[in-house]
């Protein structure tokens, strides 16, 4: 009770009266529970609600008042936003002003003369609660930053609109902006924030016009529900040009998934699961812009959640197995190390390849355990070879982008070497491309100090990413692997001139190349006119379960052993 108490004498009450009686009588009754401040005039009561609006919790307003009257007042503060918030109480004995007052935004009445202070009290309070609920519910429902409704209530709202319209046939969209954390890193927060609060208003009013319902999600994330219509094309237009049209803009890629006509039998999330699902499925296809959610997105969701369920047994059950493809020295003709890739040999589906899981476990983030389960795999693998005397040669990890917000991963690795007692340099990191939005400054520290500790640092999937050339200035590399992509371009157009300038990049750079997909000998011997270190691919051998990885060793790698040479391993 004294805390309430206490908690009330905090809320500052505004009494405006030309009357200094009536003044005085409300102060001596709410001074008890309120810090009570005066105006004579609504002129003065509005000098003072401008200048501490959010400090004041209600007014209690005369209406008949020299200067400006009270119902000049209320006129002035509904039109004016900030002020518009703060509850206004009018106090009259004339029941001509109720309707009058009503209509300009009057909360409340009282009665004069002020005979009964516990009336007079009670209303003041309950009218600051109702207020500040309502504050509370409006700050709860909409994202601060767009003004939109966050997504709790969207999902409330929208469950309801559906109810509502059974009938009424239905789209489920959602819509994000390709590569939004570059624009974020490039061009700053601030400018992403104003593009994200464009494509809202835009998203509001389509909303609006079409008697749907939006949100932002999160991020850059943003969900509509509307009537179905047949085509989507003019809203992201409209948006796309808004964005465009900004001061110093630069142009986005929008990506909207739509499952149309959605099945009102299912949860609303379910529903914009699978426009989710849609709009996942042109990520980089620069090509498509809306998709829409049909059988064969289903299936494959159906086998994503199928992997999903059963990749811990995978893991268990050891269907997750660890192959081997060797990488050469491309001067000596010597084996000069392996990267490691993953397979999952399922039960029932049988192989499953990395390329089908890994960007899946990303995302769910189950590659957090799958990753340093096939570097223990790599590291007992190097142990196996060093017991049974076979050459000794770098292994490469693949790490994803996604693996550097893991907090310990330095630590993780460092420990895990130091088990098996295995020399870092032993150990390559390839760091790969990743879909999920990354922190850069994690990533080029963590590299910075994997590299100072002994590791070798491979850039993979060089020139097939996005944001390749801002790695090569920011992270701590030793070794550019070119994508498979730029020697299969150049072997199919026999222009070589991507392939030349990327190994010339790499040389400018310091760092060694690796071409990995290597397939014939033309390809072979134009990489090694044009300078590349290291190659790798099916004209060598394709990967190999660990036995008969060992066997190649045994049977190929002795020109490693002789040589000497594993320049790899002198860096
Ligand atoms: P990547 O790292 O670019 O791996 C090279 C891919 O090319 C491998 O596919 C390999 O089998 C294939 N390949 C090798 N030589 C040739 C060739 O001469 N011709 C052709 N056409 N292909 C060749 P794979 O094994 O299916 O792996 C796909 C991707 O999955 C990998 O691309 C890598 O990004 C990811 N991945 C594989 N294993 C792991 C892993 O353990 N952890 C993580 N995070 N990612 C992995
Ligand atoms: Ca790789
Ligand atoms: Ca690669």
């Amino acid at each position: 009770m004294i805390h309430q108490i206490e908690q009330q004498m905090r809320r500052n009450v505004l009494v405006v009266d030309d009357e200094i009686i009536n003044r005085q009588m409300l102060g001596y009754i709410l001074d008890t529970e309120y810090h009570v401040l005066y105006a004579e005039n609504g002129a003065e009561a509005l000098e003072l609600l401008r200048a501490r609006a959010d400090q004041i919790s209600v007014v209690l307003l005369d209406i008949l008042m020299p200067v400006m009257s009270g119902f000049e007042f209320l006129e002035a503060v509904k039109a004016d936003e900030a002020l518009r918030r703060v509850p206004v109480i009018v106090m009259t004995s004339e029941r001509d002003a109720e309707l009058k007052s009503l209509k300009l935004g009057a909360v409340d009445f009282i009665k004069k003369p002020y005979d009964m202070p516990e009336i007079i009290l009670a209303r003041v309070q309950r009218i600051i609660e109702l207020a500040e609920d309502q504050s509370i519910i409006q700050a709860a429902e909409n994202d601060e930053l767009t003004g939109l409704y966050n997504k709790e209530f969207f999902f409330k709202y929208a469950e309801r609109m559906q109810q509502l319209s059974p009938e009424q046939p239905m789209d489920a969209l959602v819509m994000d902006i390709e590569h939004f954390h570059l624009i974020n890193e490039r061009r700053g927060r601030g400018f992403g924030d104003q593009i994200l609060k464009v494509l809202a208003e835009r998203l509001h009013s389509f909303s609006m016009e079409s008697g749907g319902l939006s949100c932002r999600y999160g991020g850059d994330v943003f969900y509509l529900l509307c009537p179905h219509r047949p085509d989507y094309g003019s809203l992201v237009d409209a948006i796309q040009r808004a964005i465009q049209a900004m001061p110093d803009s630069i142009r986005v890629r929008l990506r909207v998934g739509v499952y149309e006509n959605a099945d009102k039998q299912l949860e609303i999330e379910r529903q914009f699961d699978s426009a989710k699902v849609a709009c996942d499925s042109i990520r980089n296809d620069h090509t498509r812009t809306v998709a829409y959610y049909d059988q064969e997105l289903h299936e494959t969701e159906v086998f994503h959640e199928n992997l999903i369920n059963d990749m811990q047994r995978a893991m268990d059950e050891r269907q997750i197995q660890v192959y081997f493809q060797p990488k050469y020295d491309i001067r000596t003709n010597c084996i000069a190390g392996a990267e490691a890739l993953v397979r999952w040999i399922h039960p029932t589906m049988g192989f499953i390849s990395p390329g089908a899981f890994i960007p899946l476990f990303e995302r769910n983030g189950f590659l957090t355990l799958l990753d340093p389960y096939v570097w223990e795999k790599c590291c007992q693998e190097i142990v196996r070879c060093r017991e049974k005397g076979l050459p000794l040669v770098p292994i490469s990890i693949n790490v994803s982008r996604m693996l550097f917000d893991v907090k310990d991963l330095v630590d993780q690795i460092i420990s895990l070497t130091d088990r098996y007692g295995i020399d870092p340099s032993l150990l390559h990191i390839e760091l790969t491309e990743s879909a999920s939005a990354e922190n850069p400054l994690q990533v080029a520290q963590t590299l910075k100090k994997l590299h100072d500790n002994g590791f070798i640092i491979e850039l993979d999937d060089f020139g097939a990413g996005y944001s390749t050339l801002t790695s090569l200035r920011t992270l701590t590399l030793d070794i550019m692997k070119l994508d498979m992509s730029i020697i299969r371009h150049a072997s199919r157009t026999k222009d070589f001139s991507i392939l030349r300038y990327a190994i010339l990049l790499a040389e400018c750079m310091k760092l060694k190349t690796v071409a990995e997909g290597v397939e014939t000998s033309q390809e072979l011997e134009a990489l090694r006119v044009l300078g590349c270190d290291y190659v790798q691919g099916y004209y060598y051998s394709k990967p190999l379960p660990r036995d008969e990885f060992e066997t190649y060793l045994k049977e190929h790698g002795s020109n490693a052993l002789l040589g000497g040479t594993l320049p790899l391993l002198q860096q």
